[in-house]
């Protein structure tokens, strides 16, 4: 199939009308989590919440790697970019969000050095002979870490002193698990099934998520970014869910590009350069083994152990940390428990021009999706 052929309107409405056959005489739409910002992106991009409406509730779950980072870290991010003699290397998505000290914006409005890349790779260029430290803001799922991982063995092979990385990596499974043990009102009691990431699934592998329909009884489906991508897995789901008998599994519906066993070059040179480590997610609090920090034998290019120590009397000067802007509800919409117009704050005083919170800064944050996209889902 072509590209083309995955938005082609003809297929997009037999899926539709296949997923509302498959659901008929269901008292309550069936509902289900995409645990992706690109998935979410494409869902409102596509108008495909508002054509389910009432059949399928696609709900948002931790998916925005920029939303999720928690306060302390953006605050750490912050410090180290207000010390002398320092770089911050960052993708743009992480410029605006508000931490308890102010945003990176405000940083470099300050005098602060901040500059936007696109990948480690390109941060890496940036690194001269000069005594600067380059810090580069590590962010992201299992997409991203291997370029990161990439990157820090080129700076060893070009013997670049100068560079370094504040490695705030996170991996989904444990986020999934999360999530699931919450219990809470929206939580466990109710999402019926999910749709898994594509990219990082060709990282990870389909395997890596049996745990949802072995411990959890919950089915999923690995799918890619197009409309039909995303309706297949919606149709798979119901399909299964409608079937009393049958037992829940986890399906590939993007063969094209993951594996059963991801891509195993990109794992070994994550174990290389990583380890599981505890993480803090926004939404979700710290959770073990969920993030990646940089091993022992990369310290030297690790930026909290060479900065961390000025960053924290950075900070220690300016008092308690403020926290989260009063009024956000992004933890919240990143635990699926509060669609974005539900947050008083939405369209009102949070918007992309002014953005209170991550979900609105990021351009795969929900909030932000959501105002873009379907923003008269808050006008009524
Ligand atoms: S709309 Fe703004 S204030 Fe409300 S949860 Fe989203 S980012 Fe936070």
């Amino acid at each position: 199939m072509s590209l083309e052929s995955y938005r082609d309107p003809g297929l997009v409405g037999r899926l539709l009308d296949q997923v509302r056959d498959i659901l008929a005489g269901r008292p309550d739409p069936l509902v289900l989590m995409e645990v992706c910002g690109t998935h979410t992106v494409a869902i409102s991009r596509s108008g495909l919440r508002d054509l389910l409406r009432g059949t399928v509730e696609l709900r948002s779950g931790p998916g925005c790697p920029v939303c999720v980072t928690s306060q302390a870290d953006i605050d750490r991010m912050v410090a180290l970019a207000r010390l002398p003699g320092v770089t911050v290397l960052t993708y743009g998505d992480m410029l605006r969000v508000p931490g308890s000290f102010g945003s990176l914006e405000e940083a470099r409005a300050a005098g602060a050095d901040v500059r936007v890349v696109y990948s480690a790779l390109q941060a890496l260029e940036m690194v001269d002979g000069t005594d600067r430290t380059y810090v580069f803001l590590g962010v992201g799922f299992e997409t991203t870490a291997p370029g990161v991982g990439l990157a820090l063995e080129e700076a060893r092979r070009r013997n670049l002193k100068g560079f370094s990385v504040l490695s705030v990596h996170k991996t989904l499974p444990p986020a999934l698990r999360a999530l699931l043990e919450t219990g809470t009102s929206r939580g466990r009691s109710s999402v019926q099934g999910f749709i898994l990431p594509g990219h990082v699934s060709a990282v990870i592998g389909r395997r890596a998520y049996d745990f949802l329909a072995a411990e959890y009884g919950l089915p999923g489906a690995v799918t890619g970014f197009e409309p039909v991508d995303i309706l297949l897995a919606v149709r798979e789901l119901a399909t299964l869910l409608s079937r009393p008998d049958g037992a829940p599994r986890v399906l590939n519906l993007y063969p094209r590009v993951v594996r059963e066993r991801g891509n195993p070059r990109a794992q070994e040179l994550l174990a290389r350069v990583f380890e599981p480590a505890t993480a803090e997610w926004r939404g979700l609090g710290a959770l073990d083994a969920s993030g990646l920090a940089l091993r022992e034998e990369w310290a030297d290019f690790d930026a909290w152990r060479r900065l961390g120590g000025a960053a924290e009397d950075w900070l220690a000067e300016r008092g308690p940390a403020a926290g989260a802007v009063s009024g956000c509800r992004c933890g919240d919409v990143l635990r699926g428990e509060l669609a974005p117009p539900e947050c008083p704050l939405f369209g009102r005083a949070c918007h992309p021009g002014r953005p209170a919170g991550p979900c609105m800064v990021s351009s795969e944050g929900s909030c932000a999706a959501y105002y873009r996209y379907e923003k008269r889902g808050a006008e009524g």
